[in-house]
């Protein structure tokens, strides 16, 4: 190698195998998020400011200076090349090829070998769930040079590569160096010009950096003046007297990328067998993919103010409308996400964190009813998954859960509140779905209810249904559907004051009953007369021992049963229709009628007729016999 007194000498070496096998995998990686290169070299930056900071505990020399710590992005189109330089530790020459030319990180032979057992797309996914350091520089750029100076010495180092097996390594002129740390400069490839963009820099290092706890400063182009883009403050390590409510307003919207005013922040730190501090909000409006089945939280998962992945189940998904940070100093920075899931450390910050948001949804009715009833309306059916999801739970969800009845149709009424006002001797909560507040309560079911003054839950969210045939007892109550079996209201009006129907069993009627039976036998398991009509002539109830029709009608249509259970068919006897019918002769008269109050039945329950076909010409038959047409 030959050189004036001016040059310096320049080694080239090979990177160790590992490297270049993970370094061919990055340059021919399909992954399309290559914004992540950034996030990984200010990542760098900030632990070498970190680093600095820790060393000059002891050697304050180091920091002698007096420079706060600062991460600059440089950006120039022309050039097409986009730097990161800190003022942190830096590296001197045999640091530079211990870091950039071999890989030091116990984890990462471990997750190359399953990269490379692992399968094209798959292979994609992977990468991004790694923290992919260094080297994802080569995902962006064709050539990356490294100029750097460790602090308290005077010498100062290049290092250079394009990423194809070998790299350079010289002494660099003192006055190219930074005065302290490090100058990481990307030669992006045509494809990545994109990252000479200041937007989009600047909404990447945002989006992703905005809480490491180094300002980071953006040059836009050459010769530019520097622009703070963060200000290395991390919010939710202030104490909590020194945040304002604009301030977690301000992070919710930025944490979140929704524009309105949390309803709720819960912001505390755990201490004692596991460190972290949590800042959760619930939203002022619900996120557009909400029902999604496909949709995990978004709780963003931090470790020492790096941020690692918003993928990590932080919280059980009936709370995944949940928004925020959880930062724990437990995990290692470098942890796959595989990892992270089963990390007993998640855990206990998952059991944490859900505990702290729940009891703080618990509260929130007594100081502010309105931001309640508000995360009720958007988020009631969310959390009513966790219902039958979340066993340990159980009871304090329904005790948040709020409800409409047939005595109040804002979304207000609590379990507590139905069980307060429970009639004398009833021991269960009544409950009634279906698909629209309006069809509930026009339900011939509800009127013997609200003849005795029984209070009814009317439930109209899919998951309803679910939740009410499992749940078994609140405080000790059942839940009982209105249209399973007779409901003991017949107990119940034997018990209490209401006076019985005061139509006599006629003979004509039984007939008819018997009559009924036998005519719609492929259709209802049984005809009967009815204790919870006052007005309408018909209603269908599921038999006995039947499930509750809304959930059968539920599981009918996702496929998940072939054939709904007959229900039962039960008839008024105060009602005038059903007293004219029994005593019509004409048979085809009366096999038409017997049909056409099973099809009224059947439409008030918000069903097709029976035979829509035969439905129509008996009520044609009908208009005929009524107008003499
Ligand atoms: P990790 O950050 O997980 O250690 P990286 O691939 O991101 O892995 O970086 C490898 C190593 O290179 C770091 O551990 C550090 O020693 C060194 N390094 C990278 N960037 C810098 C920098 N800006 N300042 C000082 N050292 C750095
Ligand atoms: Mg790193």
């Amino acid at each position: 190698m030959t050189t004036t007194t001016e040059e310096k000498p320049v080694e080239q070496h090979a990177f160790e195998a590992d490297v270049s096998r993970l370094l061919h995998m990055m340059v021919h990686s399909i992954y399309s998020d290559k914004d992540v290169f950034l996030r990984e070299l200010i990542s760098n930056a900030a632990d070498a400011c970190e680093k600095l900071r820790y060393e000059a505990i002891s050697n304050p020399d180091l920091a002698a200076d007096g420079v706060r710590p600062r991460i600059v992005v440089r950006l120039n189109e022309e050039a097409r090349t986009l730097i990161v330089e800190d003022n942190g530790i830096g590296m001197d020459r045999d640091e530079m090829i211990e870091a950039l030319g071999t890989i030091a990180r116990s984890g990462t032979r471990a997750f190359m070998e399953r990269l490379e057992a692992a399968k094209g797309g798959e292979n994609a996914q992977l990468i991004g769930q790694f923290g992919v350091g260094f080297y994802s520089a080569f995902m962006v750029a064709d050539r990356v040079d490294v100029i750097s100076r460790r602090a308290g010495q005077t010498a100062a180092w290049t290092w250079s590569s394009d990423g194809q097996g070998t790299y350079s390594i010289g002494e660099a002129e003192p006055s190219d160096a930074p005065a302290r740390g490090t100058r990481v400069t990307l030669h992006l490839t045509d494809d990545a010009k994109t990252y000479t963009s200041k937007w989009t820099v600047e909404r990447i290092i945002r989006e992703q950096s905005g809480h490491v706890p180094v300002p980071i400063e953006l040059i836009e182009k050459e010769g530019g003046e520097p622009t703070q883009v963060t200000d290395g403050a991390a919010l939710w390590t202030k104490p909590k007297s020194d945040i304002s409510k604009d301030d977690y307003a301000d992070f919710y919207r930025s944490v979140s990328g929704q524009y309105d005013d949390p309803l709720l922040n819960v912001h505390f730190r755990a201490e004692g067998l596991h460190e972290y501090t949590a800042l959760a909000f619930v939203p002022g409006s619900q996120p557009f993919d909400l029902f999604d089945v496909e949709r995990n939280g978004r709780m963003k998962l931090y470790v020492r103010r790096v941020f690692i992945t918003d993928d990590a189940e932080l919280l059980p998904r009936y709370l995944r409308f949940v928004r925020g940070i959880v930062d724990t100093s437990d995990l290692p920075l470098n942890i796959s996400r595989e990892m992270i899931q089963d990390s007993p450390v998640l855990t206990a910050i998952r059991r944490g964190v859900t505990g702290r948001v729940l009891n703080a949804l618990e509260k929130l009715p007594e100081t502010d009813t309105v931001s309640f009833t508000k995360a009720w309306e958007l988020f009631g059916p969310i959390l009513k998954e966790g219902i039958y999801e979340d066993f340990e739970r159980r009871a304090q969800l329904l005790k948040l859960a709020r409800f409409r009845t047939t005595i109040s149709d804002d979304n207000t009424r609590s379990l507590d509140d139905y069980i307060k006002d429970m009639k004398p001797g009833q021991t269960d909560i009544y409950y009634m779905s279906g698909a629209s507040l309006e069809q509930l309560k026009a339900s011939p079911q509800l009127e013997g209810f609200r003849a005795r003054g029984i209070e009814v839950l009317l439930l109209t969210d899919a998951v309803d249904s679910f939740w009410t045939s499992n749940v078994g007892d609140y405080e000790g109550k059942g839940f009982k559907s209105v249209t399973q079996g007779l409901a003991d209201l017949d107990a119940k009006a034997d018990e209490d004051d209401t006076p019985d129907s005061a139509t006599e069993v006629t003979p004509q009627l039984s007939s008819l009953i018997d009559y009924m039976k036998d005519t719609l036998k492929e259709q209802v398991a049984d005809v009967r007369r009815s204790r919870r009509l006052t007005e309408s002539a018909v209603c269908l109830v599921a038999s006995d021992a039947g499930p509750d029709r809304q959930l059968e009608k539920i599981l009918q249509s996702a496929g998940r049963v072939k054939t709904a259970s007959k229900p039962v068919l039960e008839i008024n006897a105060d009602s005038p229709l059903v007293q004219a019918v029994a005593i019509l002769t004409d048979p085809s008269a009366k096999e038409d009628a017997a049909w056409l109050l099973l099809d009224e039945a059947l439409v008030l329950d918000g069903d097709r007729p029976a035979n829509p076909r035969a439905f129509a010409q008996r009520l044609s038959r009908l208009f005929a016999k009524a107008y003499g047409v």
